[in-house]
């Protein structure tokens, strides 16, 4: 990664530079006095070629069988593999998360591109009876057309090949817009799917600013779906913006909880709300930010947290005694110091972190707050950084009610070892994700991912439930009878 390095944008096969003209530069959130490049200032115009091209492939890519789609990402899993530990560097120093998380921020590629390459000899429909005789009745899977993936920057390869790996396997072709804080790792990650073979056009890569990329591409006429991944206001935006004919797949923040129960393994409680509190910084879409605990444990399990949170280490991710890297730039630590002067204001009480460090990057000390409520901001709010709040529940019954006591729905955790109680909060936790005796964090890719309430839009991420966002399941009936039958009224 040479400091000079200025990185183009990638349109119908060729890397250009922007419309504009214009670059900006991106530096390491450890160390803020190192800048790692230059990227492109995309504008609107780069947004139309790269709509056009991606168009104009379409109709070759559409015809290229699926599982010869699928080799081209077996071939994309490959490099991967080989880059893991240069890639895994490369993110750390643009993203600042530690490197045993950036290496599965690339393994989760692999996985993705092996998983999508074997939906290349799936793509299910099915075949169902009908009504009448000499009739067939079946659904085919077809691909939607032009599709543009937005991304943000926390995972800022694995969720670039969760949507784009999707997106290609079903013969869609890309415009994709990554965040401007990680344009390092989705311009590795498109030299990679170049590398692999896929033809001239069919993804195409447009760095620049949210509002202008994106915004063009979200109004885009010929965009058929917008798979977007960032934050609840970004996503509110985009479906005003997108107006009627397109896909919108929104996954979103969360405000996710951790129930400790009062039977609970508490060593292992506390093990998952320290990952999934700190790990990212904090920064995760599935982080531990409310821990809401029986009152029987609270003070011990309370007293356990603090203790431990106080030990965690601050520093690079590429130093390999690290257990918090940076936050990702200025606003995100501005945003975060915020938060720490209203949950005081609010009457929560600071158990300890809550200040920037002395140290040259955007780095934050690990904070907890107890004596926090629901009516708080600090337990309603997305604050996106090494923040977490506990909460006393007097019984299972009120943990699931303070659970739910958000706007949000995305993951969602209880320790216990009480099968009732693991099933209640199956049943009544209103989350996509629900773990038992684990944390927050760690979902895998054969398996649905996705939000509810105002984390998502309903469309779940990779699993089985991407391919029906990236197809048109279309119904086909044969009528072989040779005469006019028709439904509901010629029956027997
Ligand atoms: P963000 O919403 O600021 O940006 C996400 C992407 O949207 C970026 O590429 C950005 O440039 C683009 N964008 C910004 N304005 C736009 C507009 N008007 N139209 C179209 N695109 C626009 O989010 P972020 O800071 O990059 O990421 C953090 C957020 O993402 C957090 O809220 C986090 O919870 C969420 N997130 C959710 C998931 C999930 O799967 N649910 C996963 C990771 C992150």
């Amino acid at each position: 990664m040479p400091k000079s390095a200025t990185y183009k944008l990638y349109i119908d096969g060729r890397w250009i530079p922007s419309e504009s003209r214009e670059t900006y530069s991106r530096v390491n959130p450890a160390n803020y006095n190192e800048i790692l490049g230059r990227f492109q200032q995309g504008n609107a115009k780069d947004v139309d070629k790269a709509v056009d091209a991606a168009e104009e492939s379409f109709e070759k890519w559409r015809e290229v069988p699926p599982p010869k789609r699928g080799e081209i990402l077996l071939r994309a899993a490959q490099l991967l593999r080989q880059q893991k530990e240069e890639l895994a560097r490369i993110m750390t120093k643009e993203m600042g998360k530690v490197l045993t998380e950036t290496r599965a921020d690339v393994q989760e590629a692999i996985d993705t591109c092996e998983l999508m390459a074997g939906e290349g000899r799936r793509l299910f429909g099915r075949t169902t009876t009908s009504e009448l005789r000499d009739k067939f009745a079946m659904t085919v899977r077809l691909p939607l057309g032009v599709v543009a993936c937005i991304t943000p920057w926390n995972f800022p390869i694995a969720i670039p090949a969760w949507k784009l790996t999707a997106a290609l396997i079903c013969g869609n072709t890309v415009v994709f817009k990554p965040s401007s804080d990680t344009p390092i790792c989705a311009t590795k990650f498109v030299e990679i799917l170049e590398k692999a073979g896929v033809p001239k056009g069919v993804v195409n890569l447009v760095t620049g600013p949210g509002s202008i990329v994106g915004t063009r591409l979200v109004k885009h006429k010929k965009i058929r779906a917008v798979s977007f991944t960032g934050h609840r206001d970004t996503g509110a935006q985009i479906l005003k913006d997108a107006g009627v004919g397109k896909k919108i797949g929104l996954e979103m923040g969360s405000k996710n909880p951790i129930i400790i129960m009062d039977d609970a393994d508490l060593k292992l409680g506390l093990d998952g709300v320290i990952w999934g509190a700190f790990g990212t910084c904090g920064q995760r879409c599935t982080a531990a930010s409310r821990v809401i605990i029986h009152k029987k444990v609270r003070q011990k399990f309370e007293r356990m947290v603090i203790e431990r949170t106080k030990k965690l280490k601050l520093g690079s991710g590429l130093n390999p005694k690290t257990d918090v890297g940076p936050l990702v730039n200025k606003t995100a630590q501005d945003k975060v110091t915020g938060y720490i002067e209203i949950g005081k204001d609010e009457g929560a009480k600071l158990c300890c972190g809550g200040k920037v460090p002395k140290l040259k990057g955007w780095f934050f000390e690990p904070t907890i707050f107890t004596n926090t409520s629901s009516d708080m901001r600090i337990f309603q709010e997305e604050i996106f950084g090494p923040v977490t709040s506990l909460t006393e529940a007097k019984n299972l019954d009120d943990a699931i009610d303070l659970a739910n006591a958000v706007e949000y729905g995305l993951s969602s955790s209880i320790y216990t070892n009480n099968i009732r109680n693991m099933m209640q909060a199956i049943k009544y936790l209103e989350y996509g994700i629900t773990y038992i005796n684990s944390s927050t964090i760690g979902a895998e890719v054969h398996l649905p991912f996705g939000g509810i309430k105002s984390s998502g839009s309903g469309w779940q991420e990779v699993g089985w439930t991407a391919i029906n966002f990236f197809t048109d399941e279309k119904t086909v009936f044969i009528d072989y009878s040779g005469k006019l039958q028709r439904a509901q009224i010629d029956i027997e």
